[in-house]
């Protein structure tokens, strides 16, 4: 017996998501089928608007509903230093942590040959842009301490060192390999306190 074909393509738009098999989805699909059709109108609703009103900021490639994002628009923000993240989310754990002023850059990933992501399929023409028509002169680089974070990193200092802009790279109280996004916030000031000239 196969699904009715509305459950099957639920199944299978569930199956597009990380991390969820045929099994995760078809409970999802089960469960979503049992939900309020009012519950179920609000979660499509906000996928689409998400979609829909979400993009990525057009200065530093944070995700925002207004373009420039709000830390951008923030001329009380020390605008001297560029923090450069891997991906959105590391922005939220370093504002969580409420001590860093500066601004933010985002490449949307790390370097990874074997991915087939260079230079080019990275936010990095961009930054190097921003560095030259702003004031910038430090960059602290917060790519994770993963051999493809570590490589990013030193890929961006010998781009960026010879404009006499000084480069960092935060204090590795992170282990190797753990992420920005799960380090907690007394981690994370140390982290940035005890950054290293790269
Ligand atoms: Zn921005």
């Amino acid at each position: 017996m196969q699904y009715p074909e509305a459950i099957a393509q639920l199944i299978e738009s569930y199956m597009k998501l990380p991390g969820i098999g045929s099994k995760s989805a078809t409970r999802l699909a089960f469960y979503t089928i049992d939900m309020d059709e009012e519950d179920v109108k609000d979660f499509s609703d906000r996928l689409i608007a998400a979609k829909k009103d979400l993009h990525y900021c057009s200065i530093c490639g944070n995700i925002t509903d207004e373009d420039p994002c709000e830390i951008c628009r923030d001329t009380a923000r020390d605008q001297s230093k560029i923090l450069v993240v891997e991906q959105p989310k590391d922005i939220m754990a370093m504002e969580k942590m409420n001590d860093y002023q500066g601004l933010y850059h985002v490449l949307h990933g790390v370097l990874s040959p074997m991915d087939g992501k260079g230079p080019e399929e990275l936010n990095i023409a961009p930054l190097i842009k921003r560095l030259q028509k702003t004031d910038v002169n430090e960059v602290i680089i917060a790519t994770n301490a993963s051999p493809e974070g570590e490589s990013t990193a030193m890929y961006l200092a010998r781009l960026i060192k010879p404009a006499g802009i000084k480069v960092t790279r935060l204090a590795h109280g992170l282990s190797v390999g753990s992420d920005i996004e799960y380090a907690d916030e007394m981690t994370l000031q140390r982290a940035v306190e005890g950054r290293q000239e790269m």
